[in-house]
């Protein structure tokens, strides 16, 4: 469904990425995972559209969206949900999730659908709609940020450290919800995290990268069982 072939991609003259090649399947959970400033952040940008490779290829459902505008590829189907969640904080929790939905003109009775399965899926936000997003707790404003991009309809997820910064049984319940999403609407996801246990146990295969090269690749229970994996990602979880 969404394919890199040797991407490079440069902040000014440093490079990010070097020759980065991955592919996600239709209806996969696929985990990249690395330390920080490994390239993970970097690597879900360029396929969003908001940077731009030197080289390489992105295609996505098989066509070639390497150079198209950010917009022209949520309208696709492809959607990311940012690192650090950039919810609008003074805004309500109904507002957030109705921002998502800004490429849908025309669509009021689907976009009204869909904000209800939102609610049913997440019933927190359904209890918070009017309060400020800033109100929420971490968890549940990651959950927003979840809902906000499933309000484009997205074939695809672009997903980056939805853990950052939640405790632990609330990154569970996040997981568990991802895990749902694909069962029941067939979502494709690419996750980034830095928790590579939790990563690879939801995931069905992974990459690792690292300084901006993938290193390995893999089914997610291989790589648990890495060796060098272990060592340095899932020492301290
Ligand atoms: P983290 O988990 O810390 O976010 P990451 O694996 O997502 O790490 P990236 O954020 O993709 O890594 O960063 C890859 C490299 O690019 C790092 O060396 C980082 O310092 C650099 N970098 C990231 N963003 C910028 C930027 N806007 N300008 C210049 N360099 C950047």
């Amino acid at each position: 469904m969404l394919r890199l072939r040797n991407v490079d991609v440069y902040y000014g003259s440093v490079p990010a990425l070097t020759r980065v090649s991955l592919h996600v399947r239709q209806g996969e959970i696929v985990a990249l995972v690395g330390g920080n400033g490994a390239g993970k952040t970097t690597t879900l940008t360029a396929a969003s559209g908001l940077l731009r490779p030197k080289s390489g290829q992105i295609t996505f459902q098989d066509q070639d969206i390497t150079r198209l505008a950010p917009d022209r590829i949520v309208d696709m189907g492809l959607s990311q949900v940012p690192e650090g969640r950039l919810v609008w904080k003074p805004l309500p929790v109904e507002d957030n999730l109705l921002l998502g939905a800004f490429t849908r003109r025309g669509q009021t009775r689907e976009v009204a659908d869909d904000l209800d399965q939102i609610y049913s899926m997440f019933p927190i936000l359904a209890e918070r709609r009017r309060l400020p997003a800033g109100a929420l707790s971490g968890g549940e404003q990651q959950m927003l940020a979840i809902g906000r991009a499933l309000m484009a309809r997205p074939r695809m997820l672009l997903l980056d450290e939805p853990s950052m910064g939640l405790a632990p049984a609330v990154t569970k319940e996040i997981f568990a919800r991802i895990v749902a999403l694909r069962q029941e609407r067939g979502l494709t996801v690419l996750l980034v995290e830095q928790n590579a246990r939790m990563a690879l146990t939801i995931a069905d295969r992974g990459y690792v990268l690292e300084t901006g090269r993938v290193i390995l690749q893999g089914p997610a229970g291989e790589l648990l069982e890495n060796r060098d994996v272990q060592r340095a990602y899932l020492g301290r979880d």
